[in-house]
């Protein structure tokens, strides 16, 4: 490849855009080692979350995983453009339901795959997105700030200007370049503990801290709603895919409704009925294989139709004055 390196970068970020991401940065892949110290600062303050976390750390390490890779590039896309219908607030995560991959009609994915395409088709090496796995490429909140695409709140996700509910997707490439993003992002208040203090089963022990086996999200999805022993059936509330109320409660994620500018994707519209927790609870094998599990983003398996039923059926017993 011939093109300088602040040229390529300029290309690539052009690229995501006209591809429909919403914003792009590039870093050295080096400075994805810094996310490895990060994983084990979390493990020494959260010693109980060492089991999930050991099963990931491989997954984790970029540099070892692509050892010809020498930038990371990372795309944000906006999922609090659509409207999340009433009916699915406080039930089903938005990054499930909304994620590109899941939402995107057959022009926006062949627009989306353009990006890749042109990677490729630029001579490029390449591994990643969000086609790759549920992992991608490695720490991508850790990159996306890097980057200068947003900062990490204390509830550990990553916020752009335009809060948390943001995609990320990573790349990485076998060409040094290099693009920083700028933001105007404040930290969060030293007072502020909004976030854990909404979180129902205290998986956000701590600022920048988070317990994935005791989080919502995870036992309703990977942990295939077979709860432990110390985890209530209370403390799941009414979520049934995933769980927002850590990023709910926050703030700077109060979606101003003209921004969102559209109506959820068609295929989630058309499985609307069959979220209801009434509905879902006793739908045919068909319906939730072909219709529901397409939209949870990879994070329940085709053969784990009873995850859905077993969620719905304790949605059903956690509410009152039943
Ligand atoms: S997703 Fe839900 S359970 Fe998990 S940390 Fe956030 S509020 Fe807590
Ligand atoms: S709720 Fe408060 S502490 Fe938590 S991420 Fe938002 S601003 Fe930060």
């Amino acid at each position: 490849m011939t093109t300088s390196p602040s040229l390529l970068a300029e290309k690539i970020y052009q690229q995501a855009l006209l591809s429909g991401y919403d914003d792009c940065g590039i870093i050295a892949i080096d400075e994805m080692d810094e996310y490895l110290e990060h994983l084990q600062e979390r493990l020494e303050k959260e010693p109980t979350s060492r089991p999930f976390y050991q099963r990931i750390e491989g997954a984790m390490n970029t540099k070892q995983r692509f050892p010809w890779a020498k930038s990371v590039i990372i795309c944000t896309w906006w999922l609090g453009r659509y409207h999340l219908p009433e009916s699915l607030e406080g039930k089903y995560a938005r990054a499930f339901f909304l994620a590109p991959q899941v939402s995107l009609d057959d022009e926006g994915l062949r627009k989306k795959d353009a990006f890749t395409d042109w990677l490729t088709a630029a001579g490029l090496r390449w591994e990643g997105g969000e086609k790759s796995s549920h992992l991608q490429i490695g720490g991508l909140r850790h990159a996306a700030m890097k980057a200068g695409l947003g900062i990490i709140r204390k509830n550990n996700f990553l916020y752009t200007e335009q809060g948390s509910f943001v995609m990320l997707e990573g790349f990485v490439i076998d060409e040094s370049c290099e693009l920083r993003q700028r933001h105007g992002l404040k930290p969060c208040s030293p007072q502020c503990r909004l976030c854990q203090d909404h979180c129902p089963t205290r998986a956000l022990s701590a600022p920048f801290t988070m317990n994935p086996l005791k989080c919502v999200s995870f036992w309703n999805t990977f942990g295939k709603s077979q709860l432990p022993p110390a985890l209530s059936e209370n403390a799941m509330g009414s979520w049934v895919v995933g769980c927002d109320a850590c990023q709910n409660a926050c703030p700077y994620n109060k979606i101003p409704a003209a921004k969102a500018e559209k109506d959820v994707p068609e295929k989630v519209n058309q499985a609307l009925p069959w979220l209801d927790p009434e509905k879902l609870k006793t739908a045919p094998d068909p319906v939730l294989r072909d219709r529901i599990l397409p939209l949870c983003d990879n994070h329940i398996q085709p053969n784990e139709v009873d995850t859905l039923r077993c969620s719905a059926a304790r949605y059903l017993r956690n509410q009152p004055n039943r």
